[in-house]
C-alpha cells in the first residue's frame, strides 16, 4: 500500500515540476474497451520501435518506445495506456520536437492514462521512459531461483493489462500492432521475444526483432537469461536454461506432430515458427501463448511426457486467441472456450480419443467445483467486467464451459461440418479481433442457418450456469479410478499403467471419510508424497491436509510450495492449510516461498492469508 501512495506522489511531482498543459480531451468512443484510455478511433499507435536496455542490478527497462500513428480525424493528441512507468520525455517526428504530455493520475486497476499533443500531420511519438522495480509485468528472478543458479533471469507477462507497466501502448486487445525490438542484455545472456528469434548467444549482449504480423499488445513478451536453444524439427524448437535443455526437447519431442495435427484441423500455421520456452519456477502460469515463442512453466516437464497437453493449447492459442483475438476481456472465451476445444482435437488426434476424455473430465470435475464459490453471474461464458479487473473473469468458466459450448454446436451436425466451419471463422477472420456478437453472428449464418439446426445459444452465452444439454465428459479409465477409491476400504486398486490422470482423479474421489491411517497407508505403498509429477502433488497435499494427513507431509508440501511458483499449483494447497487450522504454517512457508514467486502468484496467496 505504501509503495503505491509513494509512486503516486512520485508520479504528480514529476508531472507537476514539467508544467504540462492538459490537451483538450477527445470524445469518448461508445464501443471502447473499458481496461484501455486509449481511444484508437481518435488517434492510433500501430507500429512499435521498441529500444531497451535491461538492467538486473536497478531491475529496470529503460530506453524508447518509438510508436508510429495513425490520425485521420486530426485529434490534437493521442492517448496510451500506462501503469507505474517513468515517463522522462516525448518527442513528435523524425525531428524529435518535444511534445506537451500529461500523466493522469492512476485508477488502481487501469494505471495511468499518458495523454500526448500532438499536431495533425504527427505520424511519430517517441516516448523515452524507464520502468520501476516493482513493475507488475516483470519477473525478475535472481540466480538462486534458477536451475543453473548461475545468472538472473527476466520474463514478461502481459495478459490481460500488464504491458503497459513495461511500454507505454494502446493495450487493448481490440487493437493491433507490428513490431520491432532492439533489446540489450548483459553479455552472457540471451534474449527472446514473441518475434523472429536468435537461436544462439550475441557476443555484444545486443539482439534486434521483428514481429511484422498485427498482434495485440498483450502479446508482447521478452524473456533474458541463460538461455540455449535446441531445434525439434525445421519449425519447431525449444529454448530453456542449458542444465535443463535435453530434458526439455525430450518431453515436447511432439510438437511437430501438434502443429501437423491442429493444421489438418483449422488451416495452415499462420506465425512461421512454433518454439517454447521453459521458464524458471516463478512463472505464474502454465504457459503464455506469445506468438511464435509459447511461455511455459517447468512444471510441465514431468519426465514422462504426461502434462504436454499444455503446448498443445499454447499451440492451439496460434488460431484462437493470436490469429482471432477476443476484442475485449469480456469476450476472454473467444479465446480460452475455443483453444480448450481445440487442445482436445490435438491430443485427440495424437494420443487417442481415451486420453483426450480423460482430460476433459478432470476439468470438467474442476469447473464444477470451482463454480461453486462463483458469483452466478460470473458463470455466464459473456461476463460484466465493467469496473472491475480483467482478472476476475480467468475462471475455469471461458476455458471448460466454453469448450463444452462448442462441443454441443458440434454434436448439432458431425465433425465434417463443424470442423470446415471453425476453419471458415478462423480463415474469414485471422488477424482480427472479435466481440462474442461478432461470433454469434457468424455461427448464426455460416452453421445454425446453414445447416437447419438449433440451439439455445443464448442460454449458453448470456446466463449462468451449465445448461442441461451440456455434453457431460466420460471416459471409463476416470470411471474404474473412482470406483478403485470408493473401495479404498477394502483394499489397495491395482495401479499398474495409470497415468497422471487416473491417479489424480483416484486421490479426488477418495471418500471424506477416509481416516489418516488409510492416506499412511497409501503413501508407505505408492510414494505419493514424494512424486515428483505436480498434477499429483497437488492433488495428493490438497487431499491429505483436507484429511488430516499432514505433519507426517509437511516438509515435503514445503519444499513444494518454495520451488513450484505456478499460482494455479500453490494456490489450493494454502488454501487447504489455512482451512484446516494450519494457517500458521501456511504463513510460515509463505514468507520463504515469496521472494521466487512472481507477483500474480504471491499477490494470490497473499489475499488469502491475510
Ligand atoms: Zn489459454
Amino acid at each position: 500500500m505504501k509503495i503505491h501512495l509513494l509512486v503516486c506522489l512520485l508520479l504528480l511531482a514529476l508531472f507537476t515540476a514539467c508544467k504540462q498543459e492538459t490537451p483538450t480531451p477527445a470524445s469518448p468512443d461508445p464501443k471502447a474497451d473499458p481496461h484501455s484510455f486509449a481511444q484508437p478511433n481518435l488517434a492510433v499507435a500501430k507500429h512499435l520501435d521498441l529500444s531497451l536496455k535491461v538492467d538486473f542490478d536497478q531491475k529496470t527497462l529503460s530506453g524508447t518506445a518509438a510508436w508510429t500513428i495513425e490520425n485521420p480525424g486530426k485529434a490534437s493528441e493521442i492517448i496510451f495506456d500506462t501503469d507505474n512507468l517513468d515517463i522522462q520525455k516525448i518527442t513528435l517526428g523524425k525531428e524529435a520536437k518535444e511534445a506537451k504530455f500529461h500523466l493522469v493520475a492512476p485508477d488502481s486497476v487501469l494505471g495511468s492514462a499518458l495523454r500526448v499533443a500532438i499536431e495533425p500531420t504527427t505520424d511519430l511519438v517517441t516516448i523515452h521512459y524507464a520502468t520501476r522495480s516493482d513493475a507488475a509485468a516483470l519477473g525478475w528472478m535472481e540466480p538462486s531461483m534458477t536451475v543453473g543458479k548461475k545468472l538472473p533471469f527476466l520474463f514478461t507477462q502481459g495478459q490481460a493489462i500488464l504491458t503497459r507497466s513495461w511500454i507505454p501502448c494502446q493495450d487493448s486487445p481490440g487493437n493491433r500492432i507490428t513490431y520491432n525490438a532492439n533489446i540489450e542484455v548483459p553479455t552472457g545472456m540471451m534474449a527472446v521475444m514473441s518475434a523472429e528469434n536468435p537461436q544462439q548467444i550475441s557476443p555484444d549482449g545486443k539482439y534486434s526483432f521483428k514481429m511484422d504480423l498485427p498482434i495485440a499488445p498483450y502479446l508482447i513478451a521478452l524473456a533474458v537469461g541463460d538461455i540455449a536453444f535446441k531445434p525439434i524439427s525445421g519449425r519447431t524448437g525449444v529454448y530453456a536454461e542449458p542444465v535443463m535443455l535435453e530434458k526439455v526437447a525430450w518431453e515436447f519431442a511432439d510438437m511437430e506432430k501438434m502443429v501437423v495435427a491442429a493444421e489438418s484441423l483449422y488451416g495452415p500455421y499462420a506465425w512461421g515458427r512454433f518454439d517454447v520456452i521453459v521458464l524458471p519456477t516463478g512463472f505464474p502460469f502454465g504457459g503464455m501463448e506469445n506468438p511464435k515463442l509459447t511461455f511455459a512453466t517447468p512444471t510441465v516437464i514431468a519426465g514422462d511426457r504426461s502434462l504436454v497437453s499444455l503446448v498443445a493449447h499454447e499451440l492451439a492459442h496460434s488460431w484462437s486467441g493470436n490469429l482471432v483475438t477476443n476484442a475485449t476481456w469480456a469476450d476472454f472465451w473467444l479465446n480460452e472456450g475455443f483453444t480448450v476445444y481445440f487442445e482436445r482435437r490435438i491430443m485427440e488426434a495424437l494420443y487417442g480419443w481415451d486420453f483426450a476424455e480423460m482430460q476433459d473430465e478432470l476439468e470438467y470435475h474442476e469447473l464444477l467445483a470451482e463454480m461453486e464459490d462463483l458469483d452466478s453471474s460470473d458463470t455466464q461464458l459473456k461476463i460484466d467486467l465493467i469496473g472491475r479487473s480483467p482478472d476476475d473473469g480467468s475462471s475455469m468458466v471461458p476455458y471448460q464451459k466454453g469448450s463444452m459450448f462448442l462441443r454441443m454446436l458440434e454434436q448439432k451436425t458431425d465433425r465434417g461440418k463443424w470442423d470446415a466451419f471453425l476453419k471458415s471463422w478462423f480463415e474469414t477472420n485471422k488477424f482480427t479481433s472479435k466481440t462474442t456478437e461478432d461470433f454469434l453472428a457468424f455461427l448464426q449464418k455460416n452453421y445454425l442457418d446453414k445447416y437447419q439446426v438449433t440451439a439455445n445459444v443464448e442460454e449458453w452465452v448470456y446466463k449462468p450456469g451449465i445448461p442441461a444439454n451440456c455434453p457431460v465428459p466420460q471416459s471409463g479409465k476416470l470411471a474404474a479410478a473412482k470406483k478403485a477409491a470408493d473401495n479404498i476400504a477394502n483394499g489397495f486398486p491395482d495401479t499398474n499403467n495409470w497415468t497422471p490422470q487416473e491417479w489424480v482423479h483416484f486421490i479426488r474421489s477418495l471418500p471424506e471419510n477416509a481416516e489418516v491411517a488409510t492416506f499412511k497407508k497409501l503413501d508407505e505403498k505408492f510414494h505419493l508424497t514424494q512424486s515428483t509429477n505436480a498434477q499429483i502433488q497437488l492433488a495428493w497435499y490438497e487431499v491429505s491436509i483436507r484429511h488430516g494427513y499432514v505433519t507426517e507431509i509437511l516438509p515435503q508440501v514445503e519444499d513444494y510450495l518454495v520451488k513450484v511458483g505456478r499460482r494455479y499449483l500453490v494456490l489450493a494447497v494454502y488454501r487447504a492449510l489455512k482451512e484446516t487450522g494450519h494457517v500458521e504454517d501456511a504463513r510460515r512457508i509463505f514468507a520463504k516461498a515469496k521472494p521466487g514467486y512472481h507477483a500474480v502468484s504471491w499477490g494470490s496467496v497473499e489475499e488469502l492469508l491475510k
